[in-house]
């Protein structure tokens, strides 16, 4: 198991986690200190027991003075080892929750860091689980060991010899009974280990229903289908029920057998240990000592084989959360050349690229593709569904590395630059589905640029047609957008994510179907703010629909990830090849006006 001391707090995270090394190693002490003490109260209770039945024969003597002696060092022990669990406890869970907290910290700062084919490849479900459930797992794997392994296997090893120093007839015949009898237990425990993964599994089935139905609320009711998934979910949880059902039918008949076997034992011992208390080869006290200190062994050992079970499943997820944590992306997010700003153009080259998805590296989505985005010049891709026009903007924001050629900015490759500069500074991205994050829209249009003055959000938002309605909310700039933006209309939602690109006023802007989710009217809205963003940028514009491209300087058809022709609208008509006859096609679909 990596210990925690191992783990560095993330890059950049800014997290100063104090190292857990040394309240570890106090735990541990203070775990180790009630262990022996729990050895040695067995013997303590023998003593007190020895002077009980002294009493009890002799019936005279002083009593009170011969038990006093006895019974306060035990009570002290008593005392002690409870201060002594209280501490490690304590210690234990501070360590827990550094050791999970800068397990999560690094993981989280790793995962932001992987490269975009990283996400195209792993579910985000997945990586919350990561963060959540297996560092919990891991941290609760290593708490037990450090407390309760150490704790059992001090106690197995130091009791024993207690009773074999007690009564080595009585050890021996123990030791024919409880190896026997721990590993019929151990047994079972797995069988219900695993029954209870099965129930687990099957509640997280059902959760994920209710997830997916939850978080998909709109399109359930926009299809009727509620009662649908409430069988699909009632369906889930019944079968969860009945998991959990029988996994209590298993637990109930396990304890009620180790009830009835752990009893016998006792019974066992005091019928056998009788036997050697009438040849006075043991006295009463030695007796008690005896049954105590077996009790002891057995816990114990039934504690070792539940712990066997938690530290291999707390391994399996230390595993799963330090795979993602020593994972280096591809592409770093920074590092690299900055070009000045007073000699910065934003012309854009892509030299006979081609490129695959490292997800599908047998299909080719680009093919030779050679293309000049000249400064200050809006081109536009178009073309059929899947030609490869929004992997051309994946390329410039350098999510994905070309498996062949090159793109350049200002004669310099993409490759040599600082990618967090890159995409922070130069190039604004404005997609056909805007996502906001759950916080003001004064927050939301910072995004773009997180040290900007509100004087620049306002100036941002004007440039993107955005003010005037953000201003008509009875909070303004301070409303909470809803959870990625429910409360606002697709438009609302475009002209705010068009305010966060231009915040950073970037060279270069591309537009990925920008306007193709809005209605006629926000339509009209949106473009007239993407027109004017445009202005004196290089602007990529990545198009569905044909009309709102014919004003750029250059239109690129791309087909199959080939080029298949390039020229102005006008060009483009005028010789009658793809472009013209998908302009006739979205003609023809466009209903006729009534
Ligand atoms: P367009 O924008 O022209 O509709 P895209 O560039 O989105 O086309 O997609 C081009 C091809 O690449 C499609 O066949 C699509 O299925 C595939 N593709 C797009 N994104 C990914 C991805 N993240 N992983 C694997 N394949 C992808």
């Amino acid at each position: 198991m990596g210990t925690p001391g191992g783990l560095v707090p993330a890059p950049g995270s800014g997290a100063a986690c104090p190292s857990p090394l040394s309240p570890v190693s106090s735990a541990l002490q203070l775990a180790l200190g009630a262990a022996l003490l729990n050895v040695r109260i067995p013997l303590l209770l023998g003593e007190l027991v020895d002077v009980v039945a002294r009493q009890a024969m002799r019936r005279a003597g002083d009593y009170l003075r011969e038990a006093r002696r006895p019974a306060m060092r035990l009570l002290s022990l008593y005392s002690l080892q409870g201060l002594l669990t209280f501490g490690y406890i304590v210690l234990l869970s501070r360590v827990g929750e550094q050791v999970a907290g800068s397990m999560r910290t690094a993981l989280f700062s790793s995962l932001l860091r992987q490269d975009v084919a990283f996400f195209d490849a792993t579910r985000t479900g997945q990586l919350v689980t990561r963060l959540t459930a297996d560092v919990q797992e891991f941290k609760s794997s290593f708490k037990l060991v450090v407390s309760q392994g150490l704790r059992s296997a001090t106690q197995i090893v130091g009791c024993f010899a207690s009773l074999y120093l007690l009564s080595p007839k009585l050890t021996g015949l123990l030791l024919v009974v409880m190896p026997s009898l721990v590993g019929a237990g151990a047994l079972v425990g797995s069988f219900l280990r695993g029954l209870s993964r099965q129930a687990q599994e099957q509640v997280a089935k059902a959760t994920g229903v209710a997830d997916e139905v939850l978080g998909n609320v709109r399109t359930v009711r926009a299809f009727a289908m509620e009662d649908r998934q409430l069988e699909v979910y009632c369906t889930e949880v019944q079968r969860s029920g009945q998991l959990n059902e029988r996994l209590g039918v298993g637990i109930a008949v396990f304890q009620g057998l180790s009830n009835v076997v752990l009893n016998c034992i006792v019974l066992g011992t005091i019928f056998a240990g009788g036997a050697l208390l009438a040849g006075e080869e043991l006295s009463a006290g030695d007796l008690m000592s005896f049954l105590v200190a077996s009790q002891t062994v057995q816990r114990s050992m039934a504690n070792i084989s539940v712990l066997f079970g938690q530290v291999v499943r707390g391994l399996s997820a230390g595993a799963r959360v330090f795979e993602f944590m020593t994972l280096e992306p591809a592409v770093p997010l920074c590092g690299g050349a900055r070009i000045p700003s007073h000699a910065l153009r934003g012309c854009i080259c892509f030299q006979g690229v081609s490129f695959s998805y490292p997800t599908r590296p047998g299909y080719q989505v680009l093919r030779d593709l050679s293309l000049t985005l000249p400064p200050g010049k809006t081109v536009a891709i178009v073309g059929p569904s899947g030609g490869g026009k929004s992997t051309v903007a994946a390329l410039l924001e350098r999510f994905y590395e070309p498996t062949q050629g090159t793109v350049t900015l200002d004669g310099c490759e993409l490759g040599s630059l600082d990618p967090s500069w890159l995409r922070g500074q130069v190039i604004g991205f404005i997609s056909q589905e805007p996502v906001l994050f759950g916080t003001t829209v004064m927050e939301n249009i910072r995004f773009g640029k997180p040290g900007a003055s509100d004087a620049e959000v306002y100036a941002a938002a004007r440039r993107a047609n955005a003010d005037g309605f953000i201003r008509s909310f009875p909070e303004g700039y301070d409303t909470i957008v809803g959870e990625r933006g429910v409360t606002l209309s697709g438009g609302q939602k475009q002209r705010i994510a068009i305010a966060r690109a231009l915040v950073k006023d970037p060279v270069v802007l591309i537009l990925d179907e920008a306007t193709s989710a809005l209605d006629a009217e926000s339509e009209r809205v949106v473009q007239e703010a993407l027109d004017r963003a445009a202005a004196g940028r290089t602007v990529l514009v990545i198009a569905h629909r044909l009309s709102t491209v014919q004003g750029a300087d250059l239109i690129v058809v791309l087909d199959g990830g080939r080029v298949a022709e390039t020229g102005t609208h006008a060009e483009l008509l005028r010789r009658g090849g793809l472009y013209a006859e998908l302009i006739r096609r979205q003609a023809q679909e466009q209903p006729e006006p009534r």
